[in-house]
């Protein structure tokens, strides 16, 4: 099971400090079994080999060692903050910072060439949702090209667009077909849910066959929020 924090543009190198000095209390106190990852806004990344429980990624970077990419972070950069693990394919970044299928699965080779761990995330817009389920498998294979899915170091998110950030999760038997749908060929390849997680709907997401763990923002940004979804993967 894997439970991700996604901060995105929140959070200051301070606070982020403070919220994972109390996560890894709380995980010192009682050990989470499974797989916690938080993706800090980039100015406020932390030597991940500093902490024990907690597995802390980047939300974004340059698929380059380093080189003349102004205002991006490449490798080298995040090799400083040991950071091994990466959110690739965010739908803030495809919509907001134009990422294309091209460059995201660009930035996906790259990451595999570093052996970095990935949450690749997908996910479809309302109005291809509205279209049906045919529509939504359509759309969200097309999210696939160009991506190595044999990569024994990812984990597919399923993100609806319309439901990230908007309270408005999608309903349990339409994420349940839809991982399995994504199962049938990722075969073991993790799959985690994302769009408004919070502690009411957390449970029974995870407890889909299909589903292993989730992509959480809004209701993961409060570290006490964070150790009380642990909390319910835990039961
Ligand atoms: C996300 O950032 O990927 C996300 C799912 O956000 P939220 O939980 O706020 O919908």
């Amino acid at each position: 099971m894997i439970l991700a924090a996604n901060f995105k543009t929140n959070h200051t190198r301070k606070s982020t400090a403070a919220y994972l000095e109390a996560l890894e209390l709380f995980l010192d106190a009682s050990p989470a079994g499974c797989d916690i990852r938080v993706y800090p806004p980039l100015s406020a990344l932390l030597r991940a080999d500093l902490y024990s429980h907690t597995k802390i990624g980047a939300q974004n970077f340059y698929p380059a060692i380093e080189g003349a990419y102004t205002g991006e972070v490449g490798a080298a950069q995040l090799n400083e903050f040991d950071i091994k693990n990466v959110l690739i394919g965010h739908s803030e970044r495809r919509a907001l910072l134009k990422e294309t299928q091209e460059f995201i699965a660009q930035k996906f080779a790259f990451a595999a060439t570093q052996g970095w761990e990935i949450i690749y995330c997908i996910g479809e817009p309302k109005d291809v949702r509205d279209s049906g389920f045919e529509a939504v498998a359509e759309y969200l294979w097309g999210e696939f090209d160009g991506i190595d899915i044999s990569y024994d170091k990812l984990a597919v998110a399923y993100e609806p667009i319309w439901a990230i950030g908007t309270g408005v999760s999608a309903e349990v038997q339409d994420i349940a077909k839809v991982l399995d749908m994504l199962k049938d060929k990722l075969k073991d390849t993790p799959l985690l849910y994302g769009g408004s997680v919070n502690a009411d709907n957390l449970s029974s997401i995870i407890s889909l066959k299909s589903c292993d763990g989730a992509l959480i923002g809004g209701a993961a940004l409060d570290v006490a929020n964070f150790c009380k979804l642990i909390q319910i993967a835990q039961k």
